[in-house]
């Protein structure tokens, strides 16, 4: 386990169990129609690459950048730079996948942006969904885990740019959070 790593919420193998579950409600719910995924960058990036490898039908992929400016993390106006060509949107089924659905802003603007780009329906895959910090009224169609109200780093989810690349989904030692840097080493498990 990494050295700024307290413990382990979800390991390698409950990830992949879990992600092939939904891959396989989304195979049922989408065979048979045109459809595009839409993966938020960057956190989303673990998650969609294990997903759409699991999903044996036909599929668009593209990306989309969201930022928030103004004060604080969650109070701010959201701008999203989409990178779907217009065809791989308009008149098609969309499925926006992220990282982790928290406040619930972030899809919530999301979906209306691909609605307004003329997207048939958009559907929504997280890989976590932590309800206990819900500001917008926005369910997930498909998530992997329920997680508690903790900060979790790890399978594409990141600490000041850190910790991405971690094969688990972890909660940061509380020494880490509080601002001394992330440690580059790694101990043996
Ligand atoms: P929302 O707009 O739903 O509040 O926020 C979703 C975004 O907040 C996620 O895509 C992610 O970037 C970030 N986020 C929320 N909770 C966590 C967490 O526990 N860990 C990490 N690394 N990012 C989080
Ligand atoms: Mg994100």
């Amino acid at each position: 386990m990494h050295r700024d790593i307290e413990r382990i919420l979800l390991s390698e193998e409950e990830i992949s169990r879990a992600v092939e579950r939904v891959a396989r409600q989304v195979t049922r719910d989408f065979v048979g129609q045109e459809f595009t995924v839409v993966s938020v960058l960057k956190g989303s990036c673990v998650f969609t690459a294990d997903l759409i490898r699991q999903i044996p039908i036909p599929l668009a992929l593209a990306f989309a950048e969201v930022q928030s400016y103004g004060a604080g993390t969650t109070s701010g106006t959201m701008r999203t730079r989409l990178m779907p060509r217009d065809e791989e949107i308009q008149d098609r089924r969309v499925l926006l996948v992220d990282d982790i659905l928290d406040s619930g802003r972030t899809l919530d603007f999301m979906k209306s942006e691909l609605v307004a780009q003329g997207a048939k329906s958009v559907s929504s895959c997280v890989f976590l969904d932590k309800p206990a910090r819900r500001l917008e009224r926005f369910e997930a169609d498909y998530r992997c885990f329920e997680v508690e109200d903790v900060f979790v780093v790890g399978y594409g989810l990141d600490f000041a740019g850190h910790y991405r690349n971690l094969p688990y989904v972890g909660a940061l030692r509380p020494s880490v959070l509080e601002g001394a840097s992330p440690s580059m080493g790694e101990v043996s498990p």
